[in-house]
Formats: C-alpha cells, structure tokens, sequence
C-alpha cells in the first residue's frame, strides 16, 4: 500500500484541538494513557493466544518497552502485544469509538479550565500524545501477518494522518513521539520512572527502560590526565531494567499498598477524575476463590441513570485480563460500584454467555453484593460521630477527639454516598430479595422532623409514639410539595413524623416492601383513613356523626363528580384544607401514575377517592347552595393541584373559579 491520507473523524479533530491546547497543565498523564494502551494491547494478545499460540510468535514474554533519543528529541513506547493491521489503525486512530469519549465530547463547555479538568475524568488515550508531541509516527504490526504487512501511521494532530505499509519485523506497536521543545524534559530516564512509579506501577506487565551509567567526558589533551575533561554525560548501557514493581496491586498485600497507591489504581481504571469514596481488598477463599478490590466512587457518572450500562467490573482469571464491565458479577443496584475481581477458578476463555450460568460466577457475585453491602453499613454506622464516644472522655473534648482516625474519616461519608447513589441503591429492593432487609436498614429519608435525607427506617421506629402501629410515608415530586401535602394536616397536628420520600424510585421500591422490623409501612395517601390507638374516641365519634349528617351532600358531590372521582366520603386526616385525594390501598399513587404517563409508558386510569373535610367552611357550604356543581368540580381541581397534578380541564376551572371570585 503506497502512502495514503486520510482525514480524522470531525470530533476527533475537535478533540485534538482541545488536547493540545489546555491540557498542558497535567501534560504527564500523556505517559499513562499510552501504557495503558500498550497494557491492553499485551493483555488481548494473551487473550487471543489462548486458542492460538502461534501468535506469540517467538516472543512469548510480553513487555513494554521506553525509550528516548535526545539528539532527534523522540519518546517511543514500544509494546509487543497485539498490533494493528492498516484498517485497524485507520479505524481506531483516527476515529472515537469509545462511548465514554464522545460523551466527554458532548460535555465539552468550550471553557478551557473546566474542559481540562474533564479531560482527566475521561482520558482522551492515544490522543493524548498531542499534549507533548506535534507529531507522532506509529509503527505496527498485528500478531499473526507476515513482516510485510507492517504499517506507519503518522500524523501532526491536525486535520489527517497518512498511512503506508511497512516492513516490520517485530510485532507489535511502537508509539514514536516527537516532542514539542516544551516537553523535552520527558526525554530523560528519572522523569520517565517517576511518572511510571506514579501511574502505572500496578500493570502487571514489565515495563523496560535502558540502563544508562554515568560516563566521564574525553581528556582534552590525550597526553595530559590532569589537563581536564569533556563535560561527562549518561549513556545508554545497552542493557534493559524493569522499572515498575510489574506486580497487578490487587495481588500485592493489603499492608504494602499505600492509600494512594488504591487512589490512582481506581482512577485508572474507572477514568474518574476525583479520588474514590472508599474501597475494600479481599482474597475469598472458600468453594470458589477470588480476589475482590472494589471501590465507591465519591460521585455519581452522569449516566448513572442508565440501567443498560454495564457494571464497573473488571474480570480476571489467574491475573489475565478477560474481560471488562463483566454485569455478571454485580447486580444492576450496584452498578456504579468499580474495581476488579480475579478468579482462580474460572476457565480462561470464559466467555460472557457461560459467565452467567457458572456457579462460581454466582458465588463471586454473592460474595461481592455482601462485600459492598457490609461497606455501606460500616460507612453508615460511622457516619455521624457516636454518642458512645463520648461517654466517659471529658467533658471538653470534642466528640471527634476520641474517634480514631479512622472512624474520623468516615464521617459524614454514609451521607455524601447516599446523596450520590441513594436513589439507584434502593433498586435493589425489587431486585435483590436476599438482601432485603439489609437494604431496608440502609435507606434514609427526609421526615417532617428532618429535611435532611438523614432518617432510617430504624430511626423512625425509635421514635414512633406510644400506640401508633404503622409507619407513614408519603410520596410527591418534591420535598416542598410533600411537606406541604394536605395529607399531612392531621399527622402534623397529632406530632406524628411521616416519612417524606422524594426520588423517583421510591413509589417503585416500596412496592415491594410492606414492613420494616414487624411493622407496617403506611402511605398517608392511601386507603381510609385509620390512626388506630392514636385517634381517641371522642374524636372517632364526632366523625361518624360527621359522616351521618353528611351522606346527603356526599351523595349529591358523588354525582356531580361520578367521572372524576371513585368515590367521596369525609375524612378526618384533614385540618386546614377542604378535601385531599387518596387513592385505594393497592391502588397505584397519582404521582407514579403521573410519572409514568410522562416517560411514555402505559399507565392505568388512576380515578381517585375525594376526601371532603367536614369542618371546613367551604365544605360546609356546600349544602344547599346554587352554586353546588361550580363548588364540587373547584374542590376536586384543588385537591388535584395540591398534590402536584392538573386539572383535566383547567381552562373550565379558572373559569369557574373566576365566575365565584367576581
Ligand atoms: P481506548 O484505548 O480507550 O479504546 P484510545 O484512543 O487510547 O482509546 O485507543 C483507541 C484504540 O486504538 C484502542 O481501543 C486500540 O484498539 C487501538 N490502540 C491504541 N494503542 C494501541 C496499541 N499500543 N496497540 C494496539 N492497539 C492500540
């Protein structure tokens, strides 16, 4: 193939543009990236090699090689893993393919600060290269095709590359970076092993720099030893060192790994930016033994939302790399956990189909929700500072003064998880009937004594009154909308707290709970309405009397609402308002109904019951007056709007409104 040239893809352009001119504040990530590269490259070479071995060729030990040469200012990475035949190179250095990048792209702000900082969360990969090189040559060869096929791929970061065939002996890819003069000091040994100690220490491959030893400079006089010398200089040895520990972190021991030896593997393979919220390391043994390393994030990826994205797990078998976002070993609640499990077990050329039926990848997977589970509620049982703590130390320390460290550092992390993956955790309770309970044990809410998504279901029962035997919730669109709830009246009146749930699973999930710790969960917006032992019977009384005196108006508000409303009674849940909206006990709410009808889904006919309260003055106007229909449909319209709905009609019902008003 003579010389061919080709344009990048239009994002890639605009990519490139963005690389090479703010991200040189951080221009060493560059060198990970393109490890990182040559790492996976190595790693689907071993991957392939396993049902054909001829493509190790007479190099079986994978490694990746750096080195520079200062006179033609050139960094080379050189791998010897998998290569690319021309298409390939075309295809995968000139376009984006990856979902995660054209993402970054759609976020891109066109502000160079904060796009900077995106970049680190994404990782541009080989792109990155255009931070300290205004040009590079690409030189490979895909394992298996003969020398001839090798290819060159070169560009300048612009608007194309060119490719041609090559001659390559070697399989494998050669990165060539030739740097800008800014970046000349990545030509230089201890700069380069810092960067590796930093990024890529844990790549479980070799990574070979050439030994270089101090060499003095010539005599400047033959004759004369004491005369003096050339300035000396380090020279290349010919002789090739290892220079990262090549040992993959998760198989090193808990002891040696430093904090942030666990913060830099997690941003590298879960290409977050910011730090992890915490993780846990553990070898299981047992029927089915595996390694675990699994991190929280401290913020949730904007498209947490999407349950069709694959869990952040990576597969190892014996420390191959086999596969990754393996969903098999993580339930979809869990998705946004990241990090990387490797089994001694499973067969090398497991294949996605055949993960999901092992009984070991059931095991692993059991074995990880319980990890992560058991995460949480140390994280949830240090949140705040204990009482305990406190007991017995002095008065005038503070709480934190007798915490360790280490609970230290827990506090208030519960909260800030929770903010972050709350919602997508209570999933799992219509997911994950095994760990139900535990789940329900995690979960926090906003009350009426709490704005703070801070109280557990546990709380709440603590503090439950004396004869109150089910604990309320409602649910609305909003904290504001739920607080403000007619529903609530009596509840507030009474002092007794009703859980407020806001997100928009919540509907959903409690579907599939019905009680926590032996007692009932209510919602106070559905069914009758029955306090039990907190009504006294007094009031019982004055409320059917109420309802007597009221069944001819009942009757006739029925009529004039029979295609709105399922029925009408009197209530006595309310204390300032004319009437509320309440749906039958197993009905679904008005406000999941609502949602989704929203989303395009189909969603039953909700027809809802109204609740009229008997001691308000407007209610109680209602007998007898002319305007009785005007005054049933504006009643049924309010009650409607005051839980976050709309009237059906509400050009007729400003009209009605304005009739009474004027
Ligand atoms: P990513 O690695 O995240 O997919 P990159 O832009 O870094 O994105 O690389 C794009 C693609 O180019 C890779 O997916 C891979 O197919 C190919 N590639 C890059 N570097 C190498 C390499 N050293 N050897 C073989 N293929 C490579």
């Amino acid at each position: 193939m003579s010389k061919q040239t080709h344009s990048f893809q239009a994002e890639v352009s605009q990519l490139l543009h963005l690389v090479t001119h703010s991200l040189y504040s951080n221009s060493e990530i560059f060198l990970r990236e393109l490890v990182s590269n040559a790492s996976d490259a190595c790693d689907k070479l071993r991957f392939e090699a396993l049902n054909n071995t001829a493509l190790y060729e007479d190099a079986p030990e994978l490694q990746v090689r750096l080195s520079f040469d200062t006179a033609a200012k050139t960094l080379t990475i050189t791998d010897n893993g998998i290569g690319m035949t021309a298409q390939e190179a075309i295809d995968h250095l000139g376009t984006i393919a990856k979902s995660g990048t054209k993402d970054f792209m759609s976020k891109l702000s066109g502000d160079q600060k904060s796009d900077a900082q995106l970049i680190g969360q994404f990782g541009v990969g080989f792109y990155s290269g255009f931070i300290v090189a205004d040009k590079i040559t690409v030189d490979t060869r895909r394992a298996g095709v003969p020398a001839e096929q090798g290819v060159r791929w070169v560009s300048g970061g612009t608007g194309d590359f060119e490719v041609e065939t090559l001659n390559r002996a070697e399989r494998g890819t050669s990165v060539i970076l030739h740097l800008r003069e800014e970046a000349l000091e990545y030509a230089n040994t201890w700069k380069l092993k810092e960067i590796v100690g930093k990024y890529s220490d844990h790549i479980s491959l070799p990574i070979l720099m050439e030994k270089e030893e101090w060499k003095d400079g010539e005599l400047i006089d033959p004759k004369d030893e004491k005369g003096g010398r050339q300035p000396g200089a380090m020279v290349k040895t010919g002789e090739w060192e290892t220079i990262n520990k090549a040992s993959a972190l998760w198989t090193r021991p808990k002891k040696d790994i430093t904090d942030e030896q666990y913060a830099d593997f997690y941003k590298q393979i879960s290409r977050d930016f910011e730090a992890p919220l915490t993780w846990t390391h553990n070898r299981v043994e047992g029927s089915t033994e595996y390694t675990q390393l699994l991190y929280l994030p401290s913020k949730a990826p904007q498209d947490l939302w999407n349950r069709d994205k694959k869990a952040g797990i990576k597969l190892y078998v014996k420390r191959v790399f086999i596969m990754d976002e393996a969903e098999a070993l993580m339930p979809s609640y869990l998705r946004f956990v990241k990090g990387v499990v490797d089994s001694a077990d499973l067969p090398l050329n497991v294949s996605r189909e055949l993960l999901q039926e092992s009984r070991d990848v059931k095991a692993i997977r059991e074995g990880c929700t319980k990890r992560v589970l058991s995460m949480l509620e140390d994280l949830a049982k240090h949140d705040k500072a204990p009482e305990a703590a406190t007991e017995g130390a002095s008065k005038d320390a503070g709480v934190t003064d007798v915490l360790s460290d280490e609970d230290k550092a827990k506090l208030g992390q519960y909260t800030r998880f929770y903010t972050e993956f709350g919602a997508v955790l209570k999933e799992g309770l219509g997911e994950d009937f095994a760990n139900r309970e535990r789940l329900l044990k995690l979960l926090r809410f906003a009350s009426t004594t709490s704005d703070t998504m801070s109280v557990s279901l546990a709380d709440y029962k603590a503090r439950m009154k004396e004869g109150q035997d089910a604990m309320y919730y409602i649910t609305a669109d909003t904290l504001a909308a739920a607080k403000n709830s007619p529903q609530l009246e009596v509840f507030k009146k009474k002092g007794i707290e009703v859980l407020l749930m806001t997100d928009r699973v919540d509907e959903w999930a409690l579907n599939f709970v019905h009680e926590f710790d032996g007692t009932p969960l209510q919602s106070v917006a559905k069914g009758a309405f029955d306090l039990g032992k907190l009504q006294d019977e007094e009031e019982k009384k004055a409320a059917e009397t109420a309802a007597e005196s009221f069944k001819p108006v009942l009757a006739k508000l029925k009529e004039a609402l029979k295609d709105k409303a399922e029925d009408v009674r009197v209530t006595s849940r309310l204390v300032d308002s004319p009437a509320c909206l309440v749906v039958t006990d197993d009905g679904m709410s008005m406000q999941l109904a609502r949602m989704l009808k929203q989303a395009g889904q189909s969603a039953p006919e909700v027809k809802p019951v109204l609740e009229v309260n008997p001691e308000h003055a407007l209610v109680k106007k209602l007998d007898g007056s002319v305007h009785f229909h005007d005054l049933a449909h504006i009643l049924f319209d309010q009650a409607l709007l005051a839980e976050g709905g709309l009237p059906a009609d509400p050009a007729a019902y400003v009209k009605r409104v304005n009739a009474l008003l004027a």
